[in-house]
């Protein structure tokens, strides 16, 4: 589905992403990891169209997409969670979700589909649906996050370290949960540095060290094949 080569990325005179190349197919789960400044973020923003690359290619199902806009890439079905989980904190539950299908608004039948679908998969914002999402627990925030993003029934969901700052049960929790997604079909490339966690739900990873994939494989290939920490040190 996405395929990306040999990808640049800089910060005016930072480089930030050296050579990057990764591939996503229909239906995986995708983990990219690495260090804190490894450049997954930088990868990510990429791919939303935050940030345009110096080099390299992007293709998504067989188009073109290097260099095109975030309302572009949100129009080819690529949705983004940011790592700064930024719910609407006065808007209720229903609020936020109902701004996450914006796009697809004119869909009524969809909407109310992907809604049933999101409840579900995160049963406790159904529970919360009439409360200001700003009085949410940090877990449940990320969950709405993510329902939110895929209220835009996107193609490809990106997401950028959801595990961050959350409790370690709670991290258990949401990674059952973003497995869930997949097995429902959602195709989702994950970044993490908590690799252990996310090498337990995903089908390959790449391990990203100083902007240059260092290793790539299923969990059992990169932990038996060579030792992740150096890697991570970039090593
Ligand atoms: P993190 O978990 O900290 O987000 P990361 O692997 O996602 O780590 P990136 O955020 O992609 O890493 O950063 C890659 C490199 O680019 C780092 O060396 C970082 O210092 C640099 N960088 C990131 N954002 C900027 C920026 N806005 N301006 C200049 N350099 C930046």
């Amino acid at each position: 589905m996405l395929e990306i080569r040999n990808i640049e990325l800089r910060y005016g005179a930072v480089v930030a992403v050296k050579d990057v190349s990764l591939q996503v197919g229909q239906g995986e789960l995708v983990a990219l990891l690495g260090a804190n400044g490894a450049g997954k973020s930088t990868t990510l923003k990429a791919i939303a169209g935050v940030m345009k690359p110096t080099r390299g290619t992007m293709v998504l199902n067989g188009a073109n997409i290097l260099g095109q806009s975030p309302e572009q890439m949100v129009r080819r079905g690529i949705a983004m969670v940011p790592e700064t989980r930024d719910v609407f904190p006065d808007l209720t539950v229903e609020e936020n979700l109902r701004l996450g299908g914006f796009s697809r608004r004119h869909d009524r039948a969809g909407q109310a589909e992907l809604r049933e679908r999101m409840f579900t998969l995160f049963p406790i914002l159904a529970e919360r649906i009439a409360q200001p999402a700003g009085t949410l627990s940090g877990g449940q925030q990320q969950m709405l996050v993510i329902a939110r993003a895929m209220m835009s029934d996107p193609k490809l969901l990106l997401l950028d370290e959801p595990s961050l700052g959350l409790a370690p049960v709670i991290v258990d929790q949401l990674f059952d949960l973003i497995r869930d997604l997949k097995k429902s079909g959602t195709t989702i490339l994950l970044v993490e540095q908590n690799a252990g966690k996310a090498m337990r739900i995903a089908d390959r990873n790449y391990v990203i060290a100083l902007g240059r994939i260092a290793a790539e494989g299923t969990s059992k290939e990169i932990t038996g094949g060579s030792d992740l920490r150096a890697i991570y040190l970039g090593g």
